[in-house]
């Protein structure tokens, strides 16, 4: 692969810097460390913002309002948005699986609806998958939908669903025929999260945020007209979702842990330990240079999966490699944070004697969730073993 930009990807980049530059809010440090509740609203507005000058989904197709970017531009694109430091976007499921999913499988009149309003914000999503025991067992689930006249009628549970507490929409995967083997009874349906039936009830996780939930399903309607690809194959539609969430993330992480180690790095020449600095601890320097090289890999694993997705069109399991790698790294980065700061890891944002803002407590606890949600660290090496190395089946 040739990683020279060519002069369109050059005049790509020049154009996307300008507007960054002139568009990239300045104050997300304030908000940056807030709880997501609270700075929802602001993300959103920075998603429209984007939206508006034509930046909030570069690799859809430009008749889907995208820019039909190539790998290589969308990688310039998250590149752009990390140096200058610029905050996430709102509708991230929306943006980077739901989306890509309908415009895969929706009908014309699914994407005319739903497409605009997941690029502007003005619609968010959430994933409706796992199920109290169904969860990397997907297909065993048991929310289940019977025809009722032109209408599906929902009855069940699903939980852990992320923006469940601020999602208009949800991609739901239901069992439509319980008489044939488990993956052949599945249907996604698009749930208006505002139909009568639908209750949220937000989670607290260790951070103290309430970023997922449980949604409960009370005999809910849902338009005929509202099943996304064919009826009983909602486990190839449910699939696509899962392969763009593996192989979507890697591309922008890499980003975010560069600059999570050059901060590592700025604090090792700082933070005292046994009578000198960190950073001239032999065991402290070695944790930094290996976290430092395995983000290098991971950003060239990247560009090995960019060169596949583009020669067959499709994320394919390969995703599940770049999974493991990141969430597992994430956390070998946040567990070296620890180790420097010591007794200081323990404070918070907000907390004047923490060093670096506090920012690290929260790191560390957030990153546990990496290895379990889009599907867990076992389940990503079994796909591993069995698609990409063509071992026999582990289950
Ligand atoms: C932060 C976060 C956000 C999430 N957001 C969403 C969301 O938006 N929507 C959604 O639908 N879900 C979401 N999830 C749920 C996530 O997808 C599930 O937690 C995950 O798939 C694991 O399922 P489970 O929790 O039921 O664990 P289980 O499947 O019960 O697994 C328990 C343990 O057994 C292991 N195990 C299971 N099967 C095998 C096997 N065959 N071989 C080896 N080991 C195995 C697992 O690795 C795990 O260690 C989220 C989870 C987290 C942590």
């Amino acid at each position: 692969m040739d990683l020279n930009l060519t002069a369109e990807e050059k005049q790509f980049r020049d154009e996307l810097r300008t507007w960054l530059e002139t568009n990239v809010p300045k104050d997300w440090n304030e908000w940056r460390e807030k709880p997501i509740e609270e700075s929802f609203p602001y993300l959103r507005a920075w998603q429209r913002k984007l939206y508006e000058g034509g930046w909030a989904a570069v690799s859809w197709p430009k008749e889907y309002g995208g820019r039909s970017a190539s790998l290589m531009q969308q990688s310039i694109f998250w590149e752009e948005m990390a140096r200058l430091e610029a905050p996430p976007m709102a509708n991230s499921l929306g943006l980077g699986l739901i989306g890509p999913t309908i415009i895969a499988y929706g009908t014309d009149a699914q994407k005319k609806r739903y497409i605009p309003k997941i690029l502007s914000a003005e619609e968010i999503w959430c994933q409706g998958f796992s199920e109290p025991n169904a969860g990397s067992d997907l297909a065993s689930l048991q929310t289940e939908a019977h025809l009722d006249g032109d209408h599906y009628v929902v009855n069940g549970q699903k939980v852990w669903t992320s923006y469940g507490w601020v999602g208009d929409w949800c991609e739901l995967v239901v069992r439509t025929d319980a008489s044939v083997p488990k993956h052949k009874g599945l249907t996604v349906l698009l749930i208006d999260m505002k139909s009568p039936g639908v209750e949220v009830r937000p989670l607290r996780q260790m951070t103290g945020e309430s970023e997922f939930g449980e949604i409960f399903f009370r005999d809910v309607r849902v338009p005929k007209e509202n099943v996304l690809g064919k009826l009983n194959d909602g486990w190839n539609v449910a699939v696509s979702t899962l392969m763009y969430e593996r192989g979507s993330y890697g591309a922008r992480l890499h980003l975010l842990f560069k600059r999570n180690i050059g901060r590592l790095i700025e604090l090792a020449r700082t933070l005292p330990s046994n009578g000198h600095t960190a950073a001239q601890d032999p065991l402290m320097r070695q944790k930094l240079a290996q976290c430092y090289a395995e983000i290098e890999i991971m950003r060239l694993n990247q560009m090995r999966a960019f060169s596949r997705i583009t020669a067959t069109g499709v994320p394919g399991p390969e995703g599940s490699i770049q999974k493991i790698f990141w969430s597992e790294l994430n956390q070998r980065v946040q567990q070296i944070a620890q180790e420097l700061l010591g007794p200081y890891g323990l404070l918070q944002a907000g907390d004047p004697l923490a060093p670096d803002k506090g920012i690290w407590s929260y790191g560390y606890l957030r990153t546990r969730g990496n290895t379990i949600e889009a599907g867990t660290s076992e389940v990503q090496r079994n796909i591993i073993g069995h698609f990409v190395l063509g071992l026999p089946r582990s289950y």
